[in-house]
């Protein structure tokens, strides 16, 4: 049987959805006989997003110029994206700076108010990368084939999305159990 190529990535968001997806617990061992997991950050150390993906999970939302790299990366290389939890949906927590207006307010407030000693914003290459003015949900983006919502999404809706997927079907995502938000 050729395995599936599974990829889970994380933009800005806090990993809590990445935590969820290893709340799967000993189902992972049944997910491992389906798929190859071929870019994550719970399970390789891989560095450039690999070609050919056949299912991706993306948690978080785009507010860096890497997060933008990686998901126009991403999205060449995958046949279904799936939009993983509250922040790559909406943009959610990591959104809230939005209202601000631009990255400026954010990055004086946590680099010169904030600081005691030496204050400065550390703009040097390869430090920290450039945060967008604006954060956006992931199919603000890049096309999506499926959202799955939560703060986190529980282990049993990320099986419940998954394990259709592994059969070639789609998962029927109605009803509180599979779409509520938080
Ligand atoms: S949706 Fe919630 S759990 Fe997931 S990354 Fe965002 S804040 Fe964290």
């Amino acid at each position: 049987m050729k395995k599936i190529k599974l990829a889970t990535v994380w933009l800005a968001g806090c990993s809590g959805c990445h935590m969820s997806f290893l709340d799967l617990d000993e189902w992972l061992f049944k997910l491992g006989t389906f798929v190859d997991i071929v870019y994550s950050p719970v399970a390789c150390d891989g560095k450039i997003y690999p070609p050919d993906v056949d299912i991706c999970l993306v948690e978080g939302a785009v507010a860096n110029e890497d997060n933008l790299a990686l998901i126009l990366q991403v999205r060449k290389n995958t046949k279904f994206l799936i939009s993983f939890g509250d922040c790559a949906v909406t943009a959610n927590v990591t959104g809230m700076r939005n209202s601000l207006g631009s990255a400026d307010p954010i990055l004086k407030r946590s680099y010169f108010e904030l600081v005691d000693v030496n204050p400065q914003i550390p703009l040097e290459e390869n430090i920290l990368p450039k945060l967008l003015d604006r954060v956006s949900p992931v199919h603000e983006i890049v096309p999506v084939e499926l959202y799955l919502p939560g703060c986190p999404p529980d282990a049993e809706r990320i099986r419940a999305t998954i394990e259709p997927l592994l059969k070639d079907k789609k998962p029927l995502m109605a009803g509180r159990k599979m779409i509520k938000f938080g």
